[in-house]
Formats: C-alpha cells, sequence, structure tokens
C-alpha cells in the first residue's frame, strides 16, 4: 500500500474515533468550484486594489471602485456550486460528529451543500448592509441597482450599503470569532482545509484547538505556519483528500 493511502486510512481512523469534529475551511476548498483565491494571480482580485474599510467610509470614488470588484465577483460567484469537499463536511455534520464549521469563506458554498450551522468569520457574499441602520439587503437587490447604472449603492437611510463582507481595517465579527473560539477549544478533532493560515486573527483557531488537546488534520497546497501543530498534512487537492477519507470510512462501516 503506498503512502497516501495509509495517511487516508490514518485519518479516516481519525474521523472515526472523534465525537466533536470542528472543520475550518479558506479559499482552496472553493477553488475547485470556481472561485478565485484571494491570492491567485489573474483573478479578480488581483486586477483590482484593495480598499480599505477606512476608504470606503471617507471616499466617493473608492466606493464606486469597490463596487466594480463586488459586481464581478459576484458575477463569479453566481456560477459556483459546491464541491464534493463541501459536500463531504455537509455529510459529516449529518453524522452528528461534527460539531462547528467555521470558514473564512464568504462565498456561501457550504450553506448551498447542506451544512446548517456555519460561521462565516468574513462576512457573507449574498447579503449587504447599510452602513449606518444595519438594514440587511439581499444581494440580488444590490445587484439590480449596479446592473441599472447606480455605482454605489445607497440605502434609503442616506447609508452607505457594503457588501456584508470583512474588509482590510473593519474589526472581525465579534460573535462569528467568540463562537469559533469556543469550537476550537472543545473539539477532539480539529480539520482544517484549504487555508494557508497566514491572515490573524483567524489563523489563531487551529492553535488554539492544538492546545486544548484536539488532534489536527491540515488538507492545503501549501505550507502553513502550524504544519508542525497536525497529526496529518495533505497537499493533494481537498475533494480528492476528502471524497477517499469518505470512501474509507464507508467501506470501513461495512
Ligand atoms: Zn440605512
Amino acid at each position: 500500500m503506498d503512502l497516501f493511502s495509509r495517511r487516508i486510512i490514518k485519518a479516516a481512523d481519525m474521523i472515526g474515533n472523534a465525537s466533536r469534529i470542528t472543520a475550518f475551511t479558506g479559499a482552496g476548498i472553493s477553488t475547485e468550484s470556481g472561485i478565485s483565491d484571494f491570492r491567485s494571480s489573474g483573478g479578480v482580485w488581483d486586477r483590482y486594489r484593495v480598499i480599505t474599510f477606512q476608504e470606503f467610509l471617507t471616499s466617493h470614488e473608492a466606493r464606486i471602485e469597490y463596487w466594480m470588484m463586488r459586481k464581478e465577483l459576484l458575477r463569479e460567484m453566481k456560477g459556483a456550486r459546491p464541491n464534493s469537499a463541501h459536500q463531504i463536511l455537509a455529510n459529516i455534520e449529518r453524522t452528528g460528529k461534527l460539531t462547528c464549521l467555521i470558514t473564512q469563506n464568504i462565498d456561501g458554498l457550504h450553506q448551498d451543500a447542506g451544512s446548517s450551522r456555519v460561521i462565516e468569520l468574513h462576512g457573507t457574499n449574498r447579503k449587504a448592509v447599510c452602513l449606518s441602520c444595519e438594514r440587511i439587503w439581499q444581494i440580488e437587490d444590490i445587484q439590480s441597482q449596479l446592473d441599472a447604472g447606480e455605482p454605489a449603492p445607497v440605502c434609503e437611510c442616506g447609508g452607505f450599503i457594503k457588501s456584508a463582507t470583512i474588509s482590510f481595517g473593519q474589526a472581525m465579527p465579534k460573535d462569528a470569532m467568540i463562537q469559533a473560539y469556543a469550537c476550537a477549544t472543545t473539539c477532539d478533532l480539529f480539520l482544517m482545509i484549504g487555508s494557508s493560515l497566514l491572515v490573524e486573527p483567524a489563523s489563531l483557531i487551529p492553535r488554539e484547538a492544538y492546545r486544548n488537546g484536539a488532534k489536527l488534520i491540515f488538507v492545503n497546497r501549501t505550507e502553513t505556519p502550524y504544519d508542525g501543530l497536525a497529526t496529518l498534512v495533505f497537499r493533494e487537492n481537498a475533494g480528492e483528500v476528502l471524497s477517499k477519507i469518505e470512501k474509507e470510512i464507508i467501506l470501513k462501516n461495512g
């Protein structure tokens, strides 16, 4: 048996023996769904400059630029469907073992795959929010306004409307962070998929799980600063790794 297969069996055993799994996902889980990674060249993130939260608040031009980029991103995300990695996490949730799913993604694909409890650390691209009265807008309504030629949508109250995602310089959603840390401190297995774990404070969550005695499995194309803490590190595609692990679990359970 080759090394890869042995590692798959070991991962399947770890999942089988765990009773409280926390999954943590980043952009890498969605690249197989056709969504460009924040760091991948040629992607939508690469063609626009980053608008900080401060700029968004203070400059009309920055808000126009922000929505030009968002418009393109929305188009890209609209056609995206969950892939096997999203689906398998939803399957594990249904067995009752996966109690927390934390994501850095804003694409909503975990929910599309059927995951019911998703902690979105960076917010969601499916909604927009008025920064003054906090009214929540469906993204379709904002998209219609953009398509109709409104370059930077404004709320009925006069406040600026922004995608319900977290920009550089904007505080992380407090509730989501508290929930994520609670998940990290109470799980016995931490399954990280598709994050380079470079963006703090989210990147500190796996370390928290390790400190509290959880075993860690990482599935990511590139190295992360916390690889040394993980029992298993896979560099292969998330879809492939999770499909093989799931097959192994099904085999074992007859
Ligand atoms: Zn408003």
